[in-house]
């Protein structure tokens, strides 16, 4: 299949270029500094958009659209991921505007843009699960002769986290979790990559952190895409804000500010930063399931305190009867409550989080 291959060059190639003869050295030397994703290569001081072919296996590939944003000068190397679930949307919507506002004339450093992960969740409206019946950000690292989840796993870890040295997972509640902002700082036992993870999830600006010590430490089995990145050395954020389907202008704005600030904290280009200097750890928290599948009717809203066995919500059968109810199991605050009646059993329900009087250690 053929790719598409946008490439824009840099301001500063412009300036470059009205003194020739360096001008020339130049492009010698940026070919040599050029960064490719998939079927989009970007040299130095140029913005490049295209796509990361999955090609067909065992149910039919996609196209991943990527752009890569090469700066200037060499630095860290920064993914911003959206899409991961492709009914959540804010980020999907973010990112063209975070693309246009990178101006590779004045980055020390790179952007790797993935615009949606599985774009078959996206187009065919698909909350949790692809066509494969699997969930994206459960299938890390991927597998090349997997079903699709899988292979496009495969790609991003191959594609995009092998270039990054950071990286971001930009999520929102789905199609059926209304949602209050906040980020995740995943905990691996690495204190370099710990600490340098736990200042991202500052400068993304959400001030409610939700620390996160229960993924695996297995690099073969990663299973989420902010803790494939972090096995390998690199650090990571996931965020969240929005849900429900929505783009409001607040939690895309949200989305589009914390990658930028992002990118100021990691130096690669002067950007407004949004770094908390007050936050809300949330160092207990817990996703409370469906115990049977059912007509969900919850009892809260999110940002909502609760008390240690406040009612949720009931799950109903068909006719009306009540079959389940769901207590907190500890007072916090709703971070997320599914509003939406379709449930089926084990799936999330809603997410409670207390928040720690301390800074947590990790
Ligand atoms: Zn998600």
């Amino acid at each position: 299949m053929t790719l598409t291959n946008r490439r824009e060059p840099g301001a500063c190639s412009a300036r470059l270029y009205s003194f020739l003869s360096i001008g020339c050295l130049a492009s010698v030397v940026s070919a040599q500094d050029a960064l490719t994703v998939g079927g989009v290569t970007a040299r130095r001081g140029e913005k490049a958009s295209g796509y990361i072919e999955v090609k067909d296996g065992v149910d039919p590939g996609t196209r991943i659209p990527v752009s890569v944003v090469n700066g200037a000068r060499p630095g860290p190397v920064l993914a911003l991921i959206a899409g991961t679930h492709g009914y959540e949307y804010t980020s999907i919507v973010a990112l063209p505007r975070v693309l246009a506002r990178l101006e590779p004339a004045r980055m020390t450093g790179s952007v790797i843009l993935v615009h949606m992960v599985n774009p078959t969740t996206f187009f065919g409206r698909r909350v949790y699960y692809g066509a494969d019946n699997k969930n994206q950000n459960r299938v890390y690292p991927g597998k090349p002769d997997g079903t699709l989840s899988e292979r496009i796993a495969d790609a991003i870890t191959r594609e995009v986290i092998g270039p990054a040295t950071h990286l971001a997972d930009l999520h929102c509640g789905d199609g059926n979790e209304s949602l209050r902002p906040y980020s995740y700082w995943l905990i691996s036992g690495n204190p370099t990559v710990d600490e340098a993870t736990k200042q991202m999830a500052l400068a993304f600006g959400l001030d409610h952190i939700v620390v996160d010590r229960g993924r695996p430490k297995d690099p073969a089995a990663s299973a989420y895409t902010s803790n494939t990145a972090i096995l390998r050395g690199k650090p990571a954020l996931t965020a969240e804000s929005g849900g429900m389907g929505l783009t409001d202008e607040a939690s895309v704005a949200a989305q589009e500010a914390g990658a930028l600030s992002l990118v100021a904290q990691l130096g690669i280009m002067e950007a407004p930063s949004l770094r908390v200097s007050r936050p809300l750890w949330i160092d207990r928290s817990e996703v409370l399931t469906a115990p049977v599948a059912g007509v969900w009717r919850p009892a809260v809203e999110k940002m909502q305190s609760v008390a240690a066995g406040t009612l949720l919500g009931r799950i109903h059968d068909p006719f009306g009867a009540v079959l389940a109810e769901v207590r907190a199991p500890f007072a916090g605050e709703m971070l997320y409550i599914v509003a939406t009646p379709p449930v089926s059993k084990g799936e999330p329900l809603g997410f409670v989080g207390q928040v720690s009087e301390t800074e947590p250690r990790p």
